[in-house]
């Protein structure tokens, strides 16, 4: 019964250091006040409920006020959460996940687009995805292959409703990926040849249930808009977005390229990366 507790416990601090990268420090920290909850927690019950409670305390204590400051000789900073209208992240777990860091230039970049937003689409919201962890320069944001440096961010599509045509502020997906705007018949189709030979390529669609879908149709119009904003900025110096896109929203310049097979599919989601 011990070994199974203590398996389980490395299985979760496994799960928590891939997933938000402090998550298994902070439980280990909770383990602290377990001896004090034992003392004085007679129900087994009752003992469980408070251990979670200090974890979760602990845990949001970490990253809302010590990891913003243990993030800035990493030259990292958060994303705006709840304090900008036009910049905000499209699921809160990408917060809570401490998935949200990346370079002061970066959040510079991101405000200046939502401003450029804007004057031409005012109430636009530019909603992000996952961005990078705060500490550390190579340590891997899980699943993506970069994203390991604060320079990497993904962002979703802008949306309209299928039934007024109007701007929604929000996209199909639950994660913000997986939820594709396919080639048309014609269109150039990367999906379909990468997918034959690498299985990761298409993945994230196969994982997200699609019954969003429905909900949503593709704003091409500030899609694009957003895209010429970002591609403008001087550090920008890379944009991912799948070929059929590029072509449909009649997109040029160096900066707007093709990430590759080994990579995953770049139509459910805008990925751009600093100098
Ligand atoms: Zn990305």
């Amino acid at each position: 019964m011990k070994i199974l507790l203590i398996v389980s416990i490395i299985l979760l601090f496994c799960v928590l250091t891939l997933l938000t990268q402090v998550g298994g420090i902070v439980l280990l920290l909770s383990f602290l006040t377990h001896r004090f909850i034992d003392a004085r927690t007679a129900s087994k019950g009752w003992r469980t409920v408070w251990k979670f409670s200090c974890f979760i305390v602990f845990y949001f204590l970490v990253g809302l006020l010590i990891l913003p400051l243990l993030a800035k000789p990493f030259n990292r900073a958060p994303l705006p959460v709840f304090s900008q209208a036009y910049v905000k992240p499209l699921r809160a777990i990408t917060w809570i996940c401490n998935r949200h860091y990346v370079r002061k230039d970066m959040i510079r970049v991101v405000n200046e687009a939502a401003a450029g937003m804007q004057q031409e689409y005012p109430g636009s919201v530019i909603n992000y995805l996952d961005a990078g962890f705060p500490l550390f320069n190579g340590y891997p944001l899980f699943p993506h292959l970069s994203h390991n440096d604060g320079k990497k961010l993904d962002l979703a599509f802008f949306y309209l409703s299928p039934d007024t045509y109007l701007p929604l502020n929000d996209a199909p997906s639950p994660t913000g990926y997986g939820i594709c705007e396919e080639p048309r018949p014609g269109e150039q189709d990367m999906p379909a040849s990468c997918s034959k030979k690498n299985w990761q390529y298409d993945l994230m669609k196969k994982l997200v249930p699609q019954s969003a879908r429905n909900g949503f149709v593709f704003d091409s119009v500030r899609t694009k808009t957003l895209l010429g904003l970002l591609m403008a900025e001087p550090e920008i110096e890379k944009v991912f977005i799948e070929p059929h896109l590029k072509t449909r929203l009649g997109l040029t310049g160096s900066k707007i390229r093709f990430h590759g097979c080994n990579a995953v599919r770049h139509d459910d989601h805008i990925h751009i990366q600093m100098k």
